[in-house]
């Protein structure tokens, strides 16, 4: 084990994989019975399988189970899944939709006590401790991002700033006035400050960060690099969503080979998105959660929609928990183009590994005569913008060379002046799909 950080909980993190199931086979067994007690739409899924509380005794019976998915949560807006009484319910969380209703989930002060658990953990991992100053620049409200990570380094005794997201100006002086020294937002709203503090005139000396905790959108390990290069820090990947509890879900240890899952409250597992057969680890599909510890709003099976596969290897930090690789996209996220999958991320990783671009771009679907094309806008760094066209058409031709031997696809590229496309605070806005 390496020596360094700290594991916040070594009896969980630790464990030994028996003793993990074990407690994964309690802990479901007791969620199996509060659902079909007190949720009448699980009583009537469980009962279609046939199966009555106490038949599942063991991890190995998931497979049996039914599945959940954002459909039902949103036929079940706003109270409908919650297997306790509303006095029982301390917060409400909603993400919303692009379309429709937002997806509720709602928390006991015991699942608050669970979250805060998960993300002192995370934060632990990335080795930030009590004397770290957090910023956190998460959006704060019904998003997950901000009270989540605010709950855990509070845990941790961590001195938390509560900017929450926007105002860049405000942010710079905060990071600076009050020597933080980790910084947790979006992945894109990172490089959006790190590129800001050269153009506020701000000293990078006077920057005192070391670490950065991003997630809430998929990002690149090119993108990391960039954003550890802006801030000169080290980039930690943390990943959740709102439906199963928020950030802290899994997080990277100081490894960096995949986010170990905190499988004790959070069961993953793999399947195949089309025939739902769970498939074996290693292989890639989607990422289905099982929340046994929940008590406001448990969810069985949940099918997260993001790509990724699950790795049991020994992990050299020291932790047995099992790790995903980082996600490939969400399977909402992936473009069909003239027949082709893409994900972002790939075409992500593609411009991040060229040292002429800045982490902001967008991409541009059409159809024209019915065919599918790509435009892929590309932010030039500033110091390659004053190049020679003939330089920054070697620079075009040879994104268009890569796209096109990663994908199997054309695409146009158009590089832009620096600072064209619009910042975002939250999450990214990458896609502009006209066809739809
Ligand atoms: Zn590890």
């Amino acid at each position: 084990m390496r020596q360094g950080n700290t594991i916040w909980n070594p009896e969980r993190e630790c464990a030994g994989r028996e003793e993990m199931r074990r407690w994964q086979g309690q802990q479901l067994t007791a969620m199996i019975e509060r659902m079909y007690n007190h949720v009448p739409f699980y009583k009537k899924k469980l009962r279609e399988k046939g199966i009555e509380p106490g038949d599942i005794r063991s991890v190995d019976q998931l497979e049996l189970l039914p599945f959940t998915t954002k459909e039902d949560l949103r036929d079940n807006y706003p109270f409908a899944l919650f297997t306790v009484p509303q006095s029982d319910v301390v917060r409400i969380h909603a993400s919303s939709g692009t379309t429709g209703k937002p997806t509720v989930v709602g928390y006991t002060r015991k699942d608050i006590e669970t979250w805060a658990e998960v993300v002192a953990r995370s934060l632990a991992m990335a080795g930030i401790h009590r004397g770290d100053t957090i910023q956190v620049a998460y959006g704060y409200g019904p998003f997950t991002g901000g009270l989540g990570l605010h709950y855990g380094a509070e845990k941790i005794g961590a001195t938390v700033i509560p900017t929450s997201s926007g105002n860049t100006r405000k942010q710079l002086q905060f990071m600076t006035d009050f020597n933080a020294t980790v910084l947790a937002c979006t992945p894109s709203y990172a490089a959006h400050l790190g590129e800001s503090i050269r153009k506020e005139g701000i000293d990078p000396e006077t920057v005192k960060l070391r670490a950065g905790v991003f997630g809430a959108e998929p990002w690149s390990d090119e993108m990391r690099r960039q954003i550890e290069k802006l801030f000169n820090i080290r980039a930690y990947d943390i990943y959740g969503l709102s439906e199963v509890i928020g950030p802290g879900v899994s997080m990277e240890c100081e490894c960096q080979c995949g986010n170990h899952i905190f499988e004790d409250h959070f069961i993953p597992e793999i399947i195949d998105p089309d025939t739902l057969e769970v498939l074996p680890d290693g292989a890639i599909g989607e990422l289905v959660f099982t929340t046994v510890s929940k008590e406001a709003m448990p969810l069985l099976r949940y099918r997260t929609r993001d790509l990724t596969r699950l790795c049991r290897e020994k992990c050299d930090c020291g932790r047995t928990l099992v790790r995903m690789e980082k996600c490939l996209g969400r399977t909402d996220d992936m473009l069909i183009i003239r027949g082709v999958n893409v994900f972002p991320s790939q075409i992500e990783s593609v411009l991040m590994d060229m040292s002429e671009t800045s982490p902001h771009y967008q991409l541009i679907i059409r159809r024209e005569n019915n065919l599918d094309t790509l435009e892929v806008r590309v932010e030039i760094s500033e110091q390659n913008w004053s190049d020679s066209i003939r330089e920054l058409e070697t620079i075009r031709r040879c994104i268009m060379q890569n796209i096109k031997s990663m994908l199997g696809i054309s695409a146009t590229i158009k590089l832009v002046e620096p600072n064209s496309i619009q910042r975002s605070e939250g999450k990214a806005q990458r896609i502009i799909d006209y066809r739809q």
